[in-house]
């Protein structure tokens, strides 16, 4: 008897030693090996495993660097050695000098670089419906952490692993969606009825400048105030049909703005990965051309790194738990330097894709641990280069530029040979004082809270940022304390230079007078163009009372309330700043009398409130909360007649989530709209004025009058019976049927009518007297002008407006709109003479680009870009761009908010 206990008592003993040592494995936590068919791992399970795995190991530190937009945790798994663990934050520390390259010799950066680690992020799951993303993630943190190979021992030793969870939401959205169906045949991530990020689903890609999502803020955070690591690897899916995984290097355009060792260091970056796979025997990867991806934009959380430095990685792989094929794509299979080792036609498990991330993501780590000492030099030498580039007169040489310079030597009369030193003609463009870069920015403080707004997208990405502590002045202009400095000689410059300045996208056909290659996404984005900021390009060096802001430090508008000790009737704010509208809002909420002329909004004090102090006291909390400056009315006959009253709104969504009315109910929210969404078959099924007041509808609502005019990218939409019967209501298209004349009903009735982007459909089906501006006529017929001869993708152009007119109230002359391939329109003079259709804003010239790619934008001149129609009772407004793009048009809100209320 004592024997057996004794026995029990050393297993029992044994096993809880060797517990709390071991790892555990994947497949004792989850029920499943990662990788096996028919499997996924749902978040709440995915964050115990974290948990676990936290307690342990000691090769992992678990850190929560945010919440989600859903509330929930969101995660970052820092790996590397014990030893490089107790000192994390002497290795945080020199990765932030070396990538901040601020007053280093290189003699210091050398030996920092030396003594320090290579940072390499890995995340995993931002596309949750790309699955293999965050199941390579789980699984490689666990063979990262367990493996006792040399490799991995090195790897550890070298390098520090930020190991970053993309898409908490998502994965669990994802994961039980797949998991729900008892039959494992039945499983699919496709037909999901939301979007796989709360508000903006895909488009959580495409928010990494303007971080407006907390993921986005969270994820940049750490990337660009925290540890700023050297490599950014970014998982995706999935592969091009025929091939196994695209990834680095990536085809042209890349961005002028880069350091060219940002470019090289992709390209080496990319040959470890695809030599790692080809070493392995594992064929499939296809890399420059093989793919379509670039590394031009920012806004990726690939390529918003490449703007500070950081050479960032994505792949898109194929691979799914239920098994698939390699297709047979002919042409795929002969070998070239895109795809030097094809993989033929075959059957493919999830297992296979979990196999080749750990090798290219152990190709990356072992890169890193490899050249530790290159990379941390580089990303420093990177930033010295920057800093000096913005120390001195330096001149970037972009598309339009070497046009310019095209011209000046063809219309130079005196033959200057092209290789005379120095050359008349480089000289004459390449150092032309005027083009110079510039050495920094204002932004006067006298303006809407937008530029706060937009001080946070630079603060929030690391910019250094400066303030003025006392009024100042430069080149004869005077500037108030308070105002903001940008400075263009820090390591950054590439995102300073990108958030001001123009994009100048080449001229990028497949063949000369060929179609147009399409940009893998925007051809031009400047935020300060879009967000309608007030700054000053100062191109020589200027100095002021300037204080330097600490990194990552939030701005937030001051507001305040004029005259506030005089006796008032009420309080004036004005209508051109954004937040005046959530001050509208509110006041509306508590019952106010708001009214409005062109320049200002009034709130009179009314019997709404309980006395006079408490009406001061919420106008009070609005202006300290939202920034506004309110001015107290002393003149009663000076408060506006016109009453502002809310309407009923509603938004309209479709089944699986629309992406740009996500970004509406988003903008809805941070402008405390209240509204209600609205899907197909409630508008079908008629009498909407007894629930709305205004309908909206984004890009992709209303369908083209005819088939062949739809959009290539429309979605299947699911069968009834292949989805749960809590979502049937949210199933349904717009149609011509029977949706249109339900709308045209609700105008006839008095209803209003909101869309943007190629909802201006609608207005084709209501057969009003507009056409499309944008034809040509050929052979007697009118068709769309062909992409040889105009070409426009999404860029941003200037529009001209009547501030007088009140839909445009709040608005300046002319303003910068986002346009995607954006409707254009004629309207027939006899409809304007009559006023049955009212020009709201258009292209004034026939250059109106103003960042980005538009060929043959002449085509564009005396376009209508807007415009209101009267429909029976009804009005039915229509904006051709974008003027609630991605969050980022804030320039534009204005004329969605005006026309919101009664
Ligand atoms: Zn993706």
């Amino acid at each position: 008897m004592r024997k057996i206990i004794f026995i029990l008592w050393a297993v029992f003993s044994f096993s809880l030693t060797s517990m709390a040592q071991k790892v555990p494995t994947p497949l004792s936590h989850f029920g499943f090996n990662i990788g096996d068919n028919y499997h996924l791992a749902t978040f709440t399970q995915t964050e115990a495993y974290l948990q676990k795995v936290a307690a342990s190991s000691k090769k992992v530190k678990l850190q929560v660097i945010g919440k989600t937009e859903e509330g929930r945790n969101h995660y970052m798994m820092i790996v590397s050695d014990p030893s490089n663990l107790a000192q994390l934050s002497k290795y945080k520390s020199i990765a932030q000098k070396l990538a901040r390259a601020e007053g280093l010799t290189n003699e210091e950066a050398k030996k920092l670089a030396n003594e320090g680690k290579a940072v390499v992020w890995i995340d995993g799951g931002l596309h949750a419906t790309e699955v293999v993303g965050i199941h390579q993630w789980i699984e490689s943190l666990y063979q990262i952490i367990t493996r006792e190979d040399e490799e991995t021992k090195r790897i550890l030793k070298s390098t520090i692993i930020l190991f970053v969870h993309a898409n908490p939401d998502g994965q669990e959205l994802v994961s039980n969606w797949y998991m729900q169906p008892k039959d494992t045949l039945k499983r699919t991530t496709n037909n999901l009825p939301r979007l796989y990020q709360k508000y903006i689903g895909h488009d959580n890609n495409r928010d990494f400048f303007m971080m407006n999502m907390s993921e986005s803020r969270n994820m940049s955070r750490q990337q660009y105030i925290e540890w700023m690591p050297q490599i950014l690897y970014n998982h995706h899916q999935t592969g091009p049909p025929g091939t196994v995984v695209a990834g680095p290097p990536y085809r042209d355009p890349f961005n002028y703005v880069y350091d060219p060792l940002l470019v090289t260091g992709i390209d080496a970056l990319g040959a470890a990965m695809s030599s790692r796979l080809n070493a392995e025997s594992k064929p499939g990867y296809t890399m420059k051309g093989g793919s379509v991806y670039s590394t031009w934009w920012n806004g990726g959380l690939r390529t918003t790194a490449y703007y500070h430095n950081i050479i960032g990685l994505l792949t898109e792989i194929i691979g799914n738990p239920t098994p698939s094929t390699i297709p047979l794509v002919p042409q795929r299979l002969i070998p070239n330097s895109a795809t030097p080792f094809p993989i033929t036609p075959q059957k493919w498990f999830f297992k296979n894709s979990i196999d080749y991330s750990i090798s290219l993501n152990y190709a990356v780590l072992n890169y890193a641990a490899r050249y530790k000492d290159e990379l941390l030099y580089n990303i420093y030498t990177m930033g010295r280069h920057s800093i000096e580039a913005g120390s001195k007169d330096a001149w970037t040489l972009s598309p339009k530029k070497v046009e310019m310079l095209n011209e000046v030597i063809a219309s130079n009369k005196k033959m200057i040979k092209a290789d005379s030193l120095p050359n008349p003609n480089f000289e004459s463009i390449y150092k032309q004082a005027s083009l110079r870069d510039p050495r920094g920015y204002i932004i006067p403080l006298n303006q809407s809270t937008t530029a706060i707004s937009f001080i946070n997208i630079l603060i929030n990405s690391g910019i250094r940022v400066e303030k003025a502590t006392a009024n100042f002045s430069v080149n004869g202009k005077n500037y108030l304390a308070g105002s903001y400095i940008v400075k263009t000689n820090q390591a950054f410059r590439p995102h300073v230079l990108d958030m001001f300045e123009p994009q100048d996208h080449p001229n990028d056909f497949l063949y000369p007078g060929g179609p147009p290659v399409r940009p893998y996404d925007a051809a031009g984005w400047t935020p300060a163009f879009t967000m309608g900021i007030q700054f000053d390009r100062l191109l020589d060096d200027f100095t002021g009372p300037f204080e330097t802001l600490a990194y990552g430090e939030i701005q937030k508008p001051t507001g305040k309330i004029n005259n506030s000790e005089l006796n008032t009737y009420g309080y004036s704010f004005a209508t051109k700043d954004n937040a005046s509208f959530i001050a509208v809002n509110e006041l509306l909420k508590e019952g106010a009398i708001v009214t409005k002329n062109k320049e200002q909004f009034y709130v009179s004090y009314s019997d709404t409130f309980k006395d006079f102090s408490t009406f001061k006291e919420i106008v009070s909390k609005i202006s300290n909360e939202q920034g506004v400056i309110f001015t107290s009315v002393t003149d009663k006959n000076s408060i506006a007649k016109e009453i502002v009253k809310p309407l009923r709104i509603a938004l309209w969504d479709k089944y699986g989530g629309s992406i740009s009315a996500g970004w509406v109910r988003w903008i809805f929210e941070q402008f405390h709209f209240p509204y209600k969404i609205v899907y197909p078959k409630e508008i079908d099924a008629a009498n909407l004025n007894a629930s709305y007041d205004v309908l909206v509808f984004v890009e992709g609502a209303i369908p083209a009058l005819t088939p062949e005019a739809a959009s290539p990218y429309e979605e299947r939409e699911p069968k009834t019976e292949e989805i749960p019967a809590e979502f049937h209501s949210m199933l349904g298209n717009i149609s011509a049927k029977k949706s249109i004349p339900a709308l045209e009903n609700f105008l006839q009735q008095g209803g209003k009518i909101i869309t943007i982007g190629s909802s201006a459909n609608l207005a084709y089906h209501l057969k009003l007297p507009v056409k499309n501006a944008l034809v040509e006529v050929v052979n007697g017929k009118e068709k769309s002008l062909p992409g040889e001869k105009y070409y426009i993708p999404g860029s941003v152009m200037q529009i001209t407006l009547d501030p007088n007119y009140q839909a445009n109230w709040g608005m300046q002359q002319n303003a910068d709109v986002y346009f995607n391939a954006s409707p254009v329109f004629n309207i027939l003079p006899d409809a304007i003479a009559q006023r049955q259709v009212i020009p709201l804003a258009w292209y004034a010239s026939a250059s109106t680009l103003r960042s980005g790619w538009a060929f043959g934008q002449s085509y564009l001149k005396d376009g209508v870009a807007a415009f209101e129609a009267k429909v029976g009772k009804g009005q039915l407004f229509v904006f051709g761009p974008e003027i609630t793009f991605r969050g980022q048009t804030q320039g534009t809100y204005k004329l969605l908010f005006n026309q919101l209320y009664k």
